[in-house]
């Protein structure tokens, strides 16, 4: 059985609720490159008033039974940017599109009062850029997402922002 530990549980109905695509792992590798169909953006769910640190991350995980963070990479209020899995490695992010796709998580997605909101700092919002950049030079013709606009996600809210609007003119 597993326990409900994730702090994303925090907030009111309508936040965003990473527990359902924390479930199993779809491992362990892609494909190929060309397995790479979407950049899926996640946000932690964690207020923009508290830390929520890569080693929490990585502990809440683990707890799910994950082998690690289920997100390629994490990227924190100050701008750090850790990766967790190989570029091809199957994530835990976003059932049933985690065998076509990356998954990058930003610290933050609910406002000081649990409500989904856009807490997206400035050094974030360029270190998606960079990501993101290098992301779709890899991976030709990758769509960039929200987690809330993948069919079948069950999330409402997750990213707490328009990815596809915000950063789809870096699509290529
Ligand atoms: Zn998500």
């Amino acid at each position: 059985m597993i326990q409900e530990t994730f702090p994303m549980i925090i907030g009111e109905e309508e936040a965003p609720n990473e527990r359902t695509l924390l479930t199993l792992e779809d491992g362990p590798m892609m494909a190929s490159p060309a397995s790479v169909k979407y950049i899926v953006i996640h946000c932690s769910a964690t207020r923009s008033t508290r830390d929520y640190t890569t080693e929490q991350l990585l502990r809440d995980h683990k707890t799910r039974g994950f082998r690690t963070v289920g997100y390629h990479f994490y990227i924190r209020r100050d701008g750090s940017v850790t990766q967790h899995r190989k570029l091809l490695e199957v994530g835990a992010h976003c059932r049933p599109w985690n065998r076509c796709s990356i998954g990058i998580c930003y610290e933050g997605g609910l406002d000081a009062d649990g409500h989904p909101a856009d807490t997206r700092t400035p050094e974030q919002t360029e270190q998606f850029i960079l990501l993101l950049m290098r992301m779709v030079k890899i991976f030709p013709g990758v769509r960039i997402r929200g987690h809330r606009d993948m069919p079948g996600s069950i999330p409402k809210a997750c990213p707490c922002f328009d990815a596809e609007g915000v950063f789809g003119y870096l699509e290529r």
